[in-house]
């Protein structure tokens, strides 16, 4: 008797409860976003994709020291080394595999050049699962691109708000 008692309670305590929630979020601020109509919004933490930077002068601040794949917990981080004509070790190939990468920020975090960044793409979905390996090239024009938009005034870093429009996502 007493466990019926208890059902019984909780069932109808259960319908008013859920009714005072609904009845909460109707007069609440909607948050949906109208994207791509309308800009879209970013934490201030949010990690997209990758990019590799260069010094001012255009050189590449990367030196192959391999501490971001080391770090990268799934291993999604292939590279090369070799030497310039200067004599500095530079990467020959840097490979990141965009579809295994669980966005941690391990590999920016142990980087002791700022070479490997996250960046704030989230546009880049692909129908053919090859696509999503990332080259150095690749990389670094994201980085190019990330300083066009930045010159731009599409980027706001404090902000985290894009424009909708293409080529100023990053
Ligand atoms: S963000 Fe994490 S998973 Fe992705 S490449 Fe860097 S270390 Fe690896
Ligand atoms: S990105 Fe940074 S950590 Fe990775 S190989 Fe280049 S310099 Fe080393």
């Amino acid at each position: 008797m007493a466990d019926l008692i208890r059902i019984l309670a909780s069932i109808f305590l259960a319908i008013p409860k859920g009714l005072a929630t609904t009845f909460k979020h109707l007069f609440r601020k909607t948050i949906t976003i109208d994207y791509p109509r309308k800009p879209a919004k970013f934490a201030p933490r949010y990690r997209g994709l990758h990019y590799l930077t260069r010094y001012p002068d255009g050189e590449e601040r990367c030196v192959a020291c391999g501490l971001c794949a080391i770090a990268c917990p799934s291993d999604c981080i292939y590279l090369e080394p070799e030497e310039n004509e200067r004599g500095e070790r530079v990467a020959k190939l840097y490979e990141i595999d965009e579809i295994r990468c669980i966005f941690c920020g391990y590999c920016e975090e142990a980087c002791p050049e700022e070479a490997i960044r996250l960046g704030w793409e989230f546009e880049f979905s692909q129908y053919d699962r090859k696509n999503f390996v990332w080259t150095k090239e690749m990389l670094l024009e994201n980085f190019d691109k990330l300083e066009k938009g930045r010159a731009k005034g599409f980027i706001r870093e404090k902000k985290f708000q894009f424009r909708a429009e293409p080529e100023t996502y990053f």
